[in-house]
């Protein structure tokens, strides 16, 4: 057959915009080229409902080793003792957690969305809102979580699920304290670990397992695998709500969230998928990773200093993990404003609302920026004072279409020392 050069054009197309531009979107990263390859492959040909040694189709073998080494690698990374890899995203994977553990209209506490929170943590136009009776915590004027004020609500709702865990927060969090408030009131922890899970399956980070009943993640953001998402227990645990199998034996909660994934909220497993993730888990459990995710880090806090030392205002005055939040209110910009006139010159990041902000979630008052893409393309420090200075270029003529383009010609050159899938030709 001929092949279908109007896609593939396409394809090649997104990979020189990827090459050429400075990539600050917080939530994305470049995988290795295997990780990539492994998701054109030939498992994607496979219907695999259920789960290894317990499917729906036959001639699953094959894909029972590979679902349980991606397992069995995920597990030795966090020192879990169940996980399940076939969430399709991180989504996916929350929505599996609700329907394990709640029932429709009971209620649950999360981190506002325009605080920093997720759109699955109770948003009102997603269906973890529109299910389930949610209340929010926010963050104190600092910037920091409001555990204070986590606590107020969770004592006077009664939550049935307390979810930590954010899109835009650049802080670590208080696991220990949040289980302390949970357990007053006999709730369930989620922590939904999308962003950091790559610095703290490096151990940078404050490890939310000793804490969380429940953990889940993307595995495409600092975990460095394709798209996709994950359920993780460190140790698992006896169902609190009386919910028993057909032998009159109580479930434990592994199986509760096994059956909320497949056939709960799924149908089959993407086999293709879960062979990348167990490429990438491979690539986790090696100490080039590790030194990734110090040099994440590293990164994060040099851009952040570059940021400050041009008037720049970050939400909390920093950074202990891989991104940041800027409030350009005092630079006279909107967040919106300021993303399209980046992306004009190929750097991409995305506006995102700051807490207690006054313009709508369209325009917003602030920019999301993180570093794990550009540390995965190999910036280290040095480079970061440089990536700051072409935004800061951007920004300060932002109605100037000749300093667009300059800095677009400046940041393509500038691309160039750090080359991208370089195999691809
Ligand atoms: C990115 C993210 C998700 C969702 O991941 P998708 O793969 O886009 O569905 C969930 N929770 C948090 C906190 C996230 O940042």
């Amino acid at each position: 057959m001929q092949k279908d050069k109007q896609v593939f054009d396409l394809i090649d197309k997104e990979l020189e915009r990827q090459r050429n531009g400075i990539e600050l979107i917080a939530s994305e990263n470049f995988t290795s080229l295997q990780v990539m390859q492994a998701m054109g492959t030939a498992p994607t040909n496979k219907y695999a409902e259920g789960y290894p040694g317990k499917r729906y189709y036959g001639g699953c073998e094959v894909v029972d080793e590979i679902e349980t080494l991606a397992i069995e690698r995920l597990k030795k990374i966090f020192r879990a003792q169940w996980a399940n890899v076939q969430p399709h995203s991180g989504a996916q994977a929350n929505g599996a957690v609700f329907l394990a553990v709640m029932k429709p209209g009971e209620k649950i506490l999360g981190l506002d969305l325009s605080m920093g929170g997720h759109l699955t943590h109770g948003s009102p136009a997603n269906f973890s809102g529109k299910t389930y009776e949610a209340f929010h915590y926010g963050v104190t004027r600092d910037g920091i979580v409001d555990y204070e004020q986590m606590e107020t609500v969770a004592l006077r709702e009664k939550p049935k699920m307390i979810i930590c865990g954010a899109s835009a927060y650049s802080r670590d969090w208080d696991y220990q304290r949040i289980r302390s408030i949970a357990d007053a009131i006999g709730a369930v922890v989620l922590a939904d670990i999308a962003h950091p899970a790559g610095l703290i399956a490096s151990g940078l980070l404050n490890d939310p397992f000793d804490h969380c009943h429940i953990v889940t993640s993307t595995t495409h953001k600092t975990l460095r695998g394709p798209r996709g998402g994950i359920i993780m227990l460190r140790h698992d645990f006896e169902n609190p709500w009386g919910i028993k199998d057909p032998k009159g034996n109580l479930r434990m909660m592994s199986q509760l969230l096994d059956l909320a994934v497949f056939p709960g909220t799924q149908g089959g497993p993407l086999e293709h998928v879960i062979a990348a993730k167990a490429v990438a888990f491979g690539e986790i459990l090696t100490e080039d990773f590790k030194a990734y995710g110090q040099q994440v880090i590293r990164n994060a806090q040099a851009m952040a200093a570059a940021f400050v030392s041009r008037g720049y205002h970050l939400i909390s005055e920093g950074t202990d993990n891989h991104l940041m939040l800027i409030d350009l209110r005092n630079k006279n910009l909107t967040g919106k404003k300021a993303q399209e006139t980046l992306d004009k010159a190929h750097i991409t990041l995305n506006k995102n609302a700051v807490p207690f902000d006054d313009k709508s979630p369209f325009v917003t008052s602030g920019i999301r920026v993180g570093v794990p893409a550009i540390t995965t393309r190999g910036m280290k420090e040095k480079d970061m004072e440089t990536v700051v200075a072409l935004i800061d270029r951007v920004l300060m003529q932002a109605d100037d279409e000749k300093t667009i383009s300059e800095v677009r010609t400046e940041v393509s050159a500038f691309m160039q020392q750090f080359p991208l899938y370089p195999e691809l030709g």
